[in-house]
């Protein structure tokens, strides 16, 4: 039976790789910090705490820790763009398999909406301006939530939802959803201070309207902040444009400009790599759908438009897509880091220690050299001893001699009296 939530949907996501690489990491540094915090203790010990290389090893192993903790905190990062009203939070919704953000909130709130996972049971808001997490137990709540509060443009409100619930929050992926394009936005603000860290872009697209010169901007702008930024582009409400006459033609003008924006416009990818970037899907279907296949009721009539199929398919292909582009981004630009950090570390480590335990050898030679010295001296001074007392040996021998003979001389003298 399925959980409800897609956790038993696709056992062997590539997410997991994000997962493996963490909690190796993890278990990496945590040898680090062992290795170090031994160190630091011979040091102690040995040097003393005013040594300069034990207050180096302390600064290493706080580093460690501090990796140590920014592992916990790693995850990976996408970042959803486009005009108001494209289906950005549909889409997000439709990959969590769970109705979490408002859809239509986008005219009303200029706000960045980030939806992040915790071990928690119940979600919880948390906002720019204050510590304290708000309650929410459901999708009307947080609207009216979202639209009663007073936020400064361009704020983040973080939605925190129970793990449990939804399998790419439980990966430790992150959603951001942006206002829309058409809400004059400042790029560069937006770029500095919610994309840096993105793994991945997506744009969201209208499929019955090209892309609009803003919305190329702001990833002209990422890709110059970003080297070769993942961009993924979503032509949604294709339910509405397919049954159009034109269809077939309206997709291929799409492929191209597309293809040709990725490619020769930014210069993010090759043709190839472009049209596994482009997807023709319904955001609206794909969240009917799983909504009503993970509660086990029949999709209504009419909720899924003709050829709903390839588009469920298109879209599923998608986020397959999707999962190893991030999964590999992510380990790449957040462990990619730590391990350089981590080399460095301990190869510094280690040449500190080499020279103490140099310094040491040479100590022990020294000690070994003045015992040396010292048992030479001694031998010297015991054979001085000898002759000194050979010497006086010799000198009493001839004072007693003297002293015999003046005495007889007395005696001689004494009788002759
Ligand atoms: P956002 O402003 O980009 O976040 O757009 P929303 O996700 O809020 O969607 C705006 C409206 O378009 C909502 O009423 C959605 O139900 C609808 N919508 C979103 N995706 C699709 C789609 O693929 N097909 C159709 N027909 N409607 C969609």
């Amino acid at each position: 039976r399925s959980l409800g939530n897609g956790h038993n949907s696709r056992p062997t996501s590539p997410l997991k790789f994000f997962a493996r690489a963490k909690s190796k990491s993890n278990d990496i540094f945590k040898g680090i910090a062992e290795y170090v915090l031994e160190a630091e203790h011979f040091l102690q010990e040995t040097k003393g705490e005013e040594n300069e290389e034990f207050k180096v090893v302390h600064g290493f192993l706080e580093m460690v820790n501090g990796i140590i903790d920014k592992l916990a905190r790693d995850h990976m990062k996408v970042v959803f763009f486009g005009r108001t009203s494209n289906g950005k939070s549909t889409t997000i919704n439709a990959m969590l398999r769970n109705k979490i953000l408002p859809s239509g909130i986008g005219h009303t709130t200029n706000c960045f909406l980030q939806v992040e996972g915790t071990e928690a049971s119940e979600g919880f808001l948390l906002t720019d301006d204050s510590e304290d997490p708000k309650s929410i137990s459901s999708i009307k709540q947080l609207a009216s939530a979202l639209s009663s509060m007073k936020l400064k443009e361009n704020s983040l409100i973080r939605i925190v939802w129970p793990k449990e619930k939804c399998r790419l929050l439980k990966e430790d992926v992150v959603f951001v959803d942006s206002p829309g394009i058409d809400v004059t936005p400042d790029l560069d603000s937006w770029i500095d201070q919610f994309c840096l860290d993105a793994d991945v872009f997506v744009l969201v697209g209208n499929a019955e309207s090209t892309l609009m010169q803003t919305e190329k901007n702001f990833f002209h702008k990422v890709s110059s902040r970003l080297s070769k930024p993942n961009i993924f582009i979503l032509q949604n409400r294709w339910d509405v444009s397919v049954n159009e006459e034109d269809a077939d033609e309206v997709k291929e003008q799409h492929y191209t400009r597309n293809t040709q924006f990725l490619t020769d416009e930014l210069k993010v990818a090759d043709k190839q790599e472009a049209t596994n970037r482009i997807f023709f899907v319904s955001a609206k279907e794909a969240l009917i759908s799983r909504l009503h296949e993970d509660s086990q009721t029949p999709t209504p009539t009419g909720s899924l438009q003709k050829n709903f199929a390839e588009r469920l398919f298109a879209f599923a292909n998608f986020e397959r897509a999707f999962e190893v582009c991030i999964s590999q981004s992510a380990v790449q630009t957040k462990f990619q880091t730590h391990s350089e950090r981590g080399k460095k570390i301990t190869a510094d480590l280690k040449d500190i220690m080499e020279r103490t335990y140099t310094e040491c050898l040479q100590a022990c030679e020294d000690h070994a050299h003045k015992r040396q010295e010292t048992a030479d001296e001694l031998e010297y001074l015991d054979k001085q001893l000898d002759l000194l007392t050979e010497e006086i040996k010799d000198k009493i021998k001839v004072m007693v001699e003297e002293v015999e003979r003046n005495v007889s001389f007395a005696l001689n003298d004494e009788i002759k009296r």
